[in-house]
């Protein structure tokens, strides 16, 4: 599916010189669950946005389902990601002015409106939303815009579903769900690159990458075993910077809680 080869991204920042990617190999085969973790700052995004040919390396070779796609133009680059490619985003980037199904329709540039309209239905149904057709993001929760941007993302039928940081805005039961969808989508045979900080959402991917200073620093398989403890030792950091928390905020009620919640804090909704 994804082959990359010294991926390098520079970006000047005045004088300086940012080495964003800083020689990335990698190689992602068809129907892989991946996900990639690092420091912010360590270049995720920016490898996620070439992978989804939304930008250019400075130099290296990427190739996309055989094809070298570094170095081809804007409109081919749009045309691959279009037919192919599914996006998203921790901040949903939905068009708040319209509806769910015209928001999934969005990508549906080329489909003539009746048959673009059954399509987003049948991609809101499989996110469990077509009773939302109709709601504006305003009036959903953060998941419920979130499955909307998934739904989007997958009415094309992409072969390859990127999603950064997709659950870094929601708490932790609705990321869950986030997630469960992904699953849903990977046992259906999508191939699914998630970037998160979290390391329980991470271990839920079949091989993580991690990265630092732009440059693939480990990439491992995860089996059942290894992602029970990366679970189990996430939520025991969660559980004690929750009652570090508390107690410095002198709260006897939470502070004095035994066994407080093991999960992070919602952090919107
Ligand atoms: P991450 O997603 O891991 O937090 P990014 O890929 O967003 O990291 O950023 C990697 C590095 O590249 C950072 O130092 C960041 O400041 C820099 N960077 C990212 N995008 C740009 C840009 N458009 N212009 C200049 N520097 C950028
Ligand atoms: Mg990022």
């Amino acid at each position: 599916m994804i082959r990359a080869v010294q991926l390098c991204k520079k970006y000047l920042m005045g004088d300086s010189v940012v080495n964003a990617l800083a020689g990335v190999d990698l190689h992602i085969a068809a129907g892989e669950f991946v996900s990639i973790i690092g420091a912010s700052g360590s270049g995720k995004s920016t490898l996620m946005h070439i992978i989804g040919c939304l930008d250019r390396p400075t130099s290296g070779t990427l190739e996309f389902r055989g094809q070298t796609v570094s170095g081809m133009k804007e409109k081919q680059l749009a045309e691959i990601r279009n037919r192919h490619i599914g996006f998203v985003f921790q901040t949903f980037n939905l068009i708040n002015r319209t509806s769910a199904l015209d928001n999934v329709i969005v990508p549906l540039v080329y489909t003539r409106r009746p048959f673009a309209k059954k399509q987003a239905r049948d991609a809101l149904e499989r996110v469990g939303l077509l009773h939302r057709a109709k709601h504006k993001p305003s009036e959903m929760s953060g998941g419920e815009c979130q499955r909307v941007a998934i739904a989007r993302a997958i009415v094309n039928s992409p072969s390859l579903l990127l999603a950064d940081e997709p659950t870094g805005n929601l708490d932790t039961r609705t990321g869950e769900q986030i997630m469960n969808t992904f699953h849903e989508l990977h046992a259906e045979g999508m191939t699914i690159v998630l970037v998160s900080h979290e390391m329980d959402i991470a271990a839920q991917a079949d091989r993580m990458i991690q990265m630092r200073d732009g440059l693939i620093i480990e990439d491992t398989a995860v089996d059942d075993d290894h992602r029970q403890k990366i679970i189990a030792d996430a939520h025991e950091g969660y559980r004690k910077a929750f009652l570090q928390k508390a107690a410095s905020r002198k709260n006897p009620r939470i502070a004095g809680a035994v066994g407080g919640p093991e999960r992070r804090e919602a952090k919107s909704e």
